[in-house]
């Protein structure tokens, strides 16, 4: 065996941009394959087909596939002729010893020229299989499935299908900027637009050296996670502290969440707008947090005039902690830190805040100036993957 078959979603890839969305694909799954033995990466007839050399060992490239966006289903495969004696020998050859309860053979056939209808061969190999086993055919439960493609000079089979990582190709929506803490939502809330598609650049704020390293430390590895998914990411370090404590300062301890929140999405759009992304990214909840009422959510959003994306917004605290759990940053984002926003928040913040009161408030603050030097103090980090050592 030395082929993997590739399925995409049909459904999401129709119209004029399909041809576009397949070639970005080939481009990505070839990318996370970088340094293992890959012969070619084709496309075949509304399949992908990745041509494997003999060192390409198969556990490696399962893994790797498994995080490439845009990749409904993948299966280790095999190539056989057309014809239906050699290719049930074929298959008889390859399914060595097993021994399932049952067996069905499922034809897709992708190129309809082929004089047979897909029930006829399953039929016709079906019924070699069986007469070679003596197994018991079983076409509504059955242990093994036999997958058989039928394309232009060859068919490609194979017994199993491994899940992909679903979603849209990266690269093949518009750029975001995600505000990454080292918490548990904006991670998955990051993971989510990459999945439909889109380069998604990192920015974080910290309040080193006021507190520890401890956040970068913990985004740091949480981007090093999610690039193995976009397999190229920016993240940006921008320094919050001097910001936090004129604000503790100036204004009423009530409003200093929103305002540190104002302040960073004020940040993050000029980042944004630098690095050329249309729209930010937050992991924003409805009501998980005092800043996240909706009343606060507005006059947060009020600070940027770019499009704010919360993707979890209407998600269960545990629906986003699985969703963490299986990305693989939860594990990380448990790690205890003291986030910038937690130092100097007040113990009573203003679960409503009116936005005439925040803009009071703000007018003792040099706005343009804070921000001005916080993107300049700005550190930026690239991560790619796979690491090539
Ligand atoms: P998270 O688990 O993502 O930290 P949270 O429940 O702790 O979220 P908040 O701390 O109120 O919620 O933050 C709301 C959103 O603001 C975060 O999801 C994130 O997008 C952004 N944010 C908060 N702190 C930072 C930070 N230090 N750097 C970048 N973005 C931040
Ligand atoms: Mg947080």
């Amino acid at each position: 065996m030395t082929s993997i078959v590739v399925h995409y979603k049909e459904l999401a890839l129709k119209g004029k941009n399909r041809p576009w969305f397949v070639q970005v694909l080939i481009g990505n799954l070839r990318s996370a394959l970088t340094g293992l033995d890959v012969v070619t990466v084709t496309s075949v007839m509304g399949r992908i087909e990745i041509e494997l050399g003999p060192d390409a060992a198969w556990t490696e490239v399962r893994d790797r596939l498994s995080r490439v966006f845009g990749v409904a289903n993948f299966s280790y495969a095999a190539k056989a002729p057309l014809e239906f004696a050699p290719l049930a020998a074929t298959i008889l050859e390859a399914l060595g010893d097993r021994q399932p309860a049952s067996f069905r053979v499922s034809v897709r056939r992708a190129d309809k020229r082929f004089p047979f209808t897909s029930p006829q061969i399953e039929r016709e190999v079906g019924g070699l299989i069986k007469e070679a086993r003596g197994w018991h055919v079983d076409l509504s439960n059955p242990e093994l499935t036999i997958h058989v493609e039928m394309l232009p000079g060859q068919a490609f089979f194979f017994f199993g299908k491994e899940p992909g990582a679903g979603g849209l190709p990266t690269g093949t929506s518009g750029r975001l900027a995600c505000l990454l803490s080292g918490g548990i939502d904006s991670p998955v809330a990051a993971y989510r637009m990459m999945r439909r598609g889109c380069p998604v650049l990192l920015v974080h704020f910290h309040s080193y050296p006021i507190l520890s390293r401890a956040s970068q430390d913990k985004v740091r590895e949480i981007a090093r996670l999610l690039t193995r998914h976009q397999l190229r990411s920016r993240l940006l370090l921008v320094p919050f502290g001097e910001l936090q404590q004129q604000v503790l300062l100036a204004c009423p301890a009530e409003l200093r969440v929103v305002i540190y929140r104002r302040l960073m999405l004020r940040i993050a759009e000029k980042l944004a707008r630098a690095w050329r992304a249309r729209a930010l990214v937050t992991g924003e909840v409805v009501g998980q947090v005092a800043s996240q009422t909706v009343e606060n959510l507005t006059a947060i959003a009020d600070a940027s005039s770019l499009e704010i994306l919360r993707p979890l917004i209407g998600m269960d605290k545990d629906e986003i902690s699985d969703q963490a759990a299986r990305i693989g940053t939860l594990p990380i984002s448990n790690i205890p830190d003291q986030d910038c926003c937690t130092l100097f928040t007040p113990r009573h913040p203003a679960t409503r805040a009116r936005l005439e009161q925040v803009l009071a408030a703000e007018r003792a603050l040099p706005i343009d100036a804070l921000v001005a030097a916080a993107v300049a103090g700005v550190v930026v980090e690239e991560f790619r993957y796979p690491v090539l050592t």
